[in-house]
């Protein structure tokens, strides 16, 4: 009998995405099996692969090779997550082996290296381990892997993780005491003995501690040598969390509305059942109190939870209420952590040391294998998809893995995507609602002020009048106010007033952006920085100005407006270091300042309830886009900053500044009227054919050459006239938005069908296309409901 590993081998492309079958050994038979990841002999090399299936078969028609070597011993993928991978693949058009990839933590996937140390007993130490440490790569001989999978599991010998690239990470050394049976150590060796006797006590310790008790290190190196002590190079996960004391957060009472929804979707729980819940609620409605809830149930009946948020950094407050709640149960993974914080908080999620799971988009593959409910905060956040390489959208991954837990999927909002509503109202979904904010106070009153009007009646300030006024009596009342500048698609630019000169990047067909802060012009899509001019580099004008509005811009008038007010800025120069967002906001929470100011990243989360005034300053930069979701985009931003204002006792208050009074996204969002704007926007949608009507796929084809990629979209074209039908709409090739990046240039086709079966030979045909081409250096990519059109 022969046990046949099928292995998807770590080679990208069209013709190696599919498995090869590889023999595993018989030694290894029972050692071996799904998720393992396993080096192979593939041509003249040796590549990595994954293992997805294991067969048994009497004999192959193929003079089939053992596999080389394992990785790792233990399976790093689920045999969920195995199947989910190549459920991905096809959804999304990516290989196979990019699946796996994205579901692991960056560290597994290039720089650790696995040293082996014995500690077990000497006497056992077979004699091929000769020295102080091995190399997991070094074992390759098949009785050898055997014999150091079974002294891993009975303790004989410890697995070290080393950071390859060491200047990433903080380092510290471990000490470790080798447990032979006789330490003999010479007498007039105190330092010695007090080491011996430190170890027993404890092992291992850390080189900080041993230096603090006067054991040096030269002290540890002659123990090394005498053989009874051993030193570990290890990263220094520092856990931003476990140095913090989170405040005990008690569960709530739910409200009839919440109580409503909690025994809604709890009914899935306790069934058993796979089901999608579109949780809409009002900012304030106390969403998060029923997760918590739902949670709580889940974790009674033994089961794990997930719950995916936009971006981890951005609410710590919804952190501190889970910690506070739950304690260590919660694993954490976010953004700030380095790449081995990641891996320990995965590893702890392997271990089922931990039963819930809060963390941004990756996160959705945590290897979590009893899932009890999956939730997804904010579900209409862009960030769930993913949008380079397997560009996946982790509401579809969640909804994938509810069907084979059998569990509740929750997607929360205040302002579904168009696309959840839709299928809300198909039924496909479930559609609760919380129409009340928790504490049963009002939403904010939103006034809209006319900026062209402004202007007319001769303020040409960032502030209009009834802005200032507000400021004012809020800085009076000693209440907070938050500011928005709407930075999206928007930025602060250098031109001459003669011959209206716009520096552009020498790289991409769009103008560098001024940053104040470096003195220094920036392209936001290549990096290319150069000096601010202070002539015009094409009529030698010294006339050339800044334009645009920068939150520093908008800081100085404030400054110069409201001397005495404190205010915060928060954007990306501000939030740059680690750990900065949540000062900044702790700053603002406690009351050590008045103003907020901020871009995009103020706009959620906040629970602050002497916020009363926020003001959007332009409200239109994100209208202006070429982006069919530029309006729903704008809608939600405004409702979703204007729901941080009046969550406490007082009432609040939201002055939007614009120059489109009348448009829907605007006027709709003044009247907190989500329904009315779910009609409008579905009508527009229906007009252009755009989702969540048509379903869509976009081509994207890039060279340095224009006219190779112009000839290539021409080509992929021709490909598609021959898939024409009557339900598939071919838009283009155009360019993308921005023509050029990095001296690249772009065109776009997009697909618009109804049937996505029917579209599928079309897209097979592409993949092909784009393998191809790929070996000409011309990229193709195929994205599968794109979210982002620049
Ligand atoms: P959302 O996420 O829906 O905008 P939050 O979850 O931030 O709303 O809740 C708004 C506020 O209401 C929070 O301060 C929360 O602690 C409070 N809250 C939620 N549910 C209740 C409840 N049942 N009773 C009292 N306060 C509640
Ligand atoms: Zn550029
Ligand atoms: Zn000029």
């Amino acid at each position: 009998m022969l046990t046949i590993a099928k292995v998807i081998v770590d080679v990208p492309s069209h013709q190696t995405n599919q498995t090869y079958d590889y023999l595993i050994p018989d030694a290894l038979r029972e050692d071996v099996g799904i998720g393992f990841r396993v080096r192979v002999p593939f041509g003249s090399r040796i590549v990595q692969g994954y293992v997805v299936d294991v067969i048994l078969e009497q004999s192959s028609e193929y003079d089939l090779k053992p596999i080389h070597s394992l990785l790792d011993d233990y399976p790093v993928l689920t045999s969920e997550l195995v199947s989910l991978g190549q459920q991905l693949a096809k959804q999304t058009f990516a290989f196979a082996i990019n699946c796996y990839h994205v579901m692991l933590p960056a560290l597994l996937k290039v720089d650790y290296d696995k040293t082996l140390t014995w500690i077990g007993n000497e006497a056992d130490k077979p004699d091929w381990f000769v020295k102080e440490s091995l190399s997991w790569d070094e074992i390759v001989d098949v009785e050898r892997i055997r014999f150091v999978l079974k002294a891993i599991q009975s303790q004989q010998i410890r697995v070290d993780y080393v950071v390859k690239d060491k200047a990433n990470h903080k380092m510290r050394k471990l000490v470790h005491l080798v447990h032979t049976q006789d330490v003999v150590i010479r007498k007039g060796s105190p330092k010695l003995s007090l080491l011996h006797e430190l170890l027993l006590k404890q092992t291992p310790l850390d080189m900080k501690e041993l230096n603090e008790n006067g054991v040096s290190l030269a002290t540890v190196k002659s123990a090394v040598k005498q053989g009874w002590a051993t030193i570990e190079s290890v990263v220094d996960y520092r856990n931003p969390f476990n140095e913090k004391q989170f405040a005990l957060n008690v569960a709530k009472v739910l409200n009839q509305e919440q109580q409503n929804a909690f025994l809604t979707i709890k009914q899935s729980i306790l069934q058993h059942q796979h089901h999608t819940y579109l949780l809409q609620g009002v900012t304030g409605s106390g969403k998060t109190e029923v997760y918590m809830h739902l949670i709580q149930e889940v974790i009674q009946k033994g089961k794990s939870a997930l719950m995916l948020v936009p971006e981890i950094a951005l609410t710590p407050q919804m952190v501190n209420q889970f910690k506070g709640r739950f304690g260590n149960r919660v694993a954490v993974l976010h953004s700030g952590l380095s790449k081995g914080e990641k891996f320990d908080e995965w590893t702890k999620i392997r271990k089922k040391e931990a039963s819930i799971v809060v963390g941004a988009r990756s996160s959705i593959y945590a290897p979590i294998d009893n899932l009890g409910i999956i939730i997804i905060d904010e579900e209409h956040e862009t960030t769930y998809k993913q949008m380079d390489t397997v560009r996946y959208h982790a509401r579809d991954v969640a909804i994938m893995r509810g069907q084979y837990h059998h569990c509740p999927v929750v997607l929360g909002s205040a302002t579904p995507s168009l696309e959840s509503r839709a299928r809300a109202q198909k039924g496909v979904y479930t559609h609760i609602l919380l129409n009340q904010r928790a504490n049963q106070k009002a939403l904010p009153t939103v006034q809209v002020v006319d900026m062209t009007k402004e202007k007319k009646s001769g303020n040409f300030d960032v502030f209009s009048q009834s802005l200032k006024e507000a400021i004012q009596t809020r800085l009076d009342q000693k209440e907070q106010v938050v500011l928005l500048l709407n930075r999206r698609g928007y930025s602060s630019f250098v031109m001459c007033r003669d011959c209206g000169y716009v520096l552009p990047c020498p790289n991409c067909d769009i103008s560098m952006t001024l940053h104040m802060d470096t003195k220094t012009m920036k392209c936001h899509y290549c990096d290319h920085q150069e000096k601010i001019p202070h002539i015009c580099p094409s009529c030698q004008s010294k006339n050339i100005r800044y334009y645009g509005l920068g939150t520093q811009k908008v800081e100085e008038e404030l400054n110069q407006l409201f001397p005495d007010a404190r205010v915060v800025r928060m954007d990306v120069d501000t939030t740059r270091k680690k750990g900065q967002h949540e000062k900044l906001l702790d700053t603002f929470g406690s009351g050590k300042a008045d103003i907020l100011l901020g871009t995009q990243m103020i706009a959620k989360g906040l629970d602050f309830p002497n916020i009363t005034l926020v003001g959007v300053i332009n409200a239109d930069t994100s209208l202006n886009l070429p982006d069919f979701r530029s309006s729903e985009k704008t809608f939600q931003l405004l409702t979703q900053v204007a729901g941080r204002s009046g969550r406490g006792e007082k009432a609040g208050e939201v002055i939007i500044q614009t120059y489109n009074p009348e448009h829907y996204a605007i006027t709709l969002s003044q009247q907190h009227n989500y329904e009315m704007f779910y009609r409008q926007e579905m009508k527009m949608r229906h007009l252009g054919k755009y989702a969540p009507f048509f379903f869509s796929t976009r081509l994207s084809i890039s060279h340095h050459s224009e006219a190779t990629a112009l000839k290539t979209a021409l080509e992929l074209k021709k490909i598609i006239e021959q898939y024409r039908s009557d339900d598939l709409i071919v838009v283009g090739p155009s360019t993308h938005a921005i023509a050029r990046i990095n001296n690249h240039y772009y065109f776009q086709i997009l697909l618009k069908y109804k049937n996505k079966a029917g579209v599928e030979p079309l897209q097979e045909a592409v993949l092909a296309f784009t393998q191809e081409k790929s070996k000409q250096k011309i990229y193709v990519s195929i994205d599968v409901e794109p979210l982002s059109f620049i």
